[in-house]
């Protein structure tokens, strides 16, 4: 069967259960400002799963691609993959476990037909308070399983939200146990290194997990407590590289017909097989494979963002290359892919990067002993990625010292902290601080323009990068300049009062009532999550002006994350107003 097939027959067995498949998000998330990539088929649908109504309906089914720049180191073995498409099912608020359970068991059992006693499962053994899932545990075994194919353990693997374990869980936050299912392969040996004894989670590669199904039944209260949503959600993942390889009985997902042509490909040009030299071959089977993808969703090779990524996957690729054959041409990477405009960007890339790679490779044997400020020569001089540059060193068992590299860097580009921060977001440094900043800036724009322009101002749209933010608005004329000026003047006094950012968990008429903004077109079911800037009002104020907004600056719907105070922002600039549509106006500001 093939991975097509698979895919197919999944979508099917999920639609003939009532289910409506919708549309994959794209790899580059529009609207989530915390992420820089769709990393799994829930987390488009996080807003649903936290309440709100999905237009296509209560059942959905869905394949979605996901790339993960967080693993590309772990790349280089027979399972992980940064890029990859994730089969998956959810319900929101209708089926729970009964039926999410019994149906992946028959999908496995008898859609796939894969043997039963090679099925094993995993079951939440309950801590920190919460109570060990026996309701899935007893519907397995009515299922069929043996006892000896269960197996129980804790948060760290068996226990879903979007913080981890419940201790992490903010109040108003929503999570529960899962319950995932492995493949065993009988002919891979334990191997010792990995712990005494082998079981589902043991990394030597004879499990492998197939999928996951969450069942998100709490929410955190105050008190510290979790409490039964009325509304419980099914999540279920499951990696369609990994099924194929457990349909082919073969451990390795490089030798599904998902990579076939592109190993084949590699093998040819190279003149090496795959069997000699595994380790390089996989990485660039994997990270051609994303890139095409990540190219074909817009990115582009640059030192940012995701464009930082992708030059990363394809110079790293450049690199093995050249290791496992020094003669080879460049440009021979592109022939891993068949989709002419994505070839053409990685034939600029590689043209770019083959200037200097040899001389750079060339320097780096005459290299003794590594430090942040040669990563940076090698960097400037000859291009070569940072991450690339330390693992050629890990090889020789020498470590850099990031922080003298980003200082170095910072020295010579003259940049300030904030736009250096900005270049190494996702490659060298996390820059949630950066992004939380702009994203909490946006509520104060968004009450701004409303102060200034008229209450019939709501936010269309929001995108934020490390260097600025964009916020889509609607309004049906060009601003004044005494406009701009005006709004950026609020925006920034509201700053400098250095207001608190409270987040409430309130029910939707009751945000409604208070005038709280956001997504009234939509129907919630649970209860909602707001937040407020501002002082806020003392809950036994009678004042009439301080109803409004319940006595906050600005109130609106949002899934967060903030900043605590507004002073932690510093100080905006609105550098562009223009018309993206009709109606609709987009405004650029960055950090001043
Ligand atoms: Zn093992
Ligand atoms: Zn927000």
């Amino acid at each position: 069967m093939t991975s097509s097939d698979i895919r197919k027959k999944y979508i099917k067995f999920f639609i003939d259960k009532g289910h409506k498949e919708i549309a994959p998000a794209k790899l580059v998330p529009e609207n989530d400002p915390s992420t820089l990539f769709t990393s799994s088929g829930m987390q488009p649908l996080v807003p649903y799963l936290l309440g709100r109504t999905h237009p296509a309906g209560k059942r959905l089914v869905d394949s979605q691609p996901c790339f993960r720049a967080e693993d590309i180191e772990e790349v280089g073995d027979n399972r992980h993959t940064t890029f990859f498409e994730m089969l998956g099912n959810w319900s929101l608020g209708d089926y729970f476990k009964k039926e999410q359970l019994s149906w992946i068991w028959a999908f496995f059992r008898e859609e796939l037909g894969l043997p039963q006693e090679r099925l094993y499962v995993s079951v939440f053994e309950g801590s920190n308070g919460v109570p060990k899932d026996t309701e899935s545990y007893e519907i397995w075994k009515s299922l069929g399983l043996s006892e000896d194919n269960i197996y129980f353990y804790g948060v760290e693997k068996n226990w879903w939200s979007r913080f981890g374990a419940p201790d992490k869980m903010s109040v108003g936050e929503i999570g529960g146990p899962d319950s995932e299912m492995f493949f065993e392969f009988t002919q891979v040996e334990h191997d010792p290194k990995y712990g005494s004894s082998c079981h589902p989670n043991c990394d030597c590669g004879r499990f492998l997990e197939i999928g996951n199904s969450v069942f998100i039944q709490y929410q955190k209260q105050g008190d510290g407590s979790l409490k039964e949503l009325s509304q419980k959600n099914v999540d279920f993942g499951g990696g369609l590289e990994r099924i194929t390889a457990a349909m082919n009985d073969a451990p390795d997902v490089f030798k599904t017909d998902l990579y076939e042509s592109i190993i084949q490909t590699i093998e040819t040009v190279t003149g090496t097989k795959y069997e000699m030299e595994k380790e390089k071959m996989q990485v660039i089977a994997d990270h051609v494979r994303g890139s095409e993808a990540l190219i074909k969703d817009g990115v582009i090779p640059s030192n940012k963002l995701q464009g930082y990524i992708l030059r990363r996957l394809l110079r790293r690729s450049a690199v093995k290359l050249r290791q496992i054959n020094k003669d080879i041409k460049l440009n021979e990477l592109a022939t891993v892919v068949s989709d002419e405009s994505v070839k053409a960007v990685i034939n600029e890339e590689m043209d770019r990067f083959s200037r200097t790679l040899d001389q750079g490779l060339k320097e780096i044997t005459k290299i003794e002993s590594i430090d942040g400020k040669k990563a940076f020569d090698l960097h400037q001089t000859f291009g070569f990625p940072y991450e690339v540059t330390e693992e050629l060193f890990r090889y020789k068992g020498q470590e850099i010292d990031r922080e003298q590299f980003k200082a170095e860097f910072e020295k010579h580009k003259e940049l300030s902290r904030t736009a250096s921060a900005g270049m190494f977001k996702g490659g060298l440094a996390d820059n949630s601080e950066i992004v939380t900043k702009y994203h909490t800036a946006t509520h104060l724009l968004h009450q701004a323009l409303r102060d200034v322009l008229g209450p019939q101002v709501f936010q269309k749209g929001s995108n934020i990068t490390s260097e600025r933010l964009r916020f889509d608005f609607s309004f049906d004329r060009k601003l004044t300049d005494e406009e701009i000026r005006k709004t950026e003047e609020i925006v920034n006094k509201r700053i400098e009062e250095d207001l608190k950012v409270d987040r409430k968990i309130v029910n939707p008429s009751e945000a409604k009532e208070i005038g709280a903004i956001g997504l009234f077109d939509e129907k919630y079911g649970l209860e909602v999550s707001i937040y407020g800037i501002g002082p806020g009002f003392a809950p036994d104020s009678k004042a009439k002006d301080q109803r409004d907004r319940g006595g906050y600056y600005s109130l609106e719907f949002c899934g967060g994350p903030h900043v605590e105070h507004t002073g932690a922002i510093g100080k905006i600039k609105i550098v562009k107003e223009e018309a993206i549509s009709a109606g609709i106006r987009r405004i650029r500001a960055q950090l001043a």
